[in-house]
């Protein structure tokens, strides 16, 4: 499931309708997709 980011108003989306990307908090039509933090785990040598 998809995370998104109005960076407008700086609120998480998280359900989105098809095919319409858009803010259902301020209306914004831009969205930025948020990632969940990723561990990773590297190993040096
Ligand atoms: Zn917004």
């Amino acid at each position: 499931m998809s995370v998104y980011v109005c960076p407008n108003c700086k609120k998480e989306v998280t359900s989105l309708p098809e095919g319409k990307v858009r803010c259902p908090h301020c209306g914004f039509r831009l969205l930025f997709k948020k990632r969940p933090p990723v561990v990773k785990t590297i190993t040096a040598r």
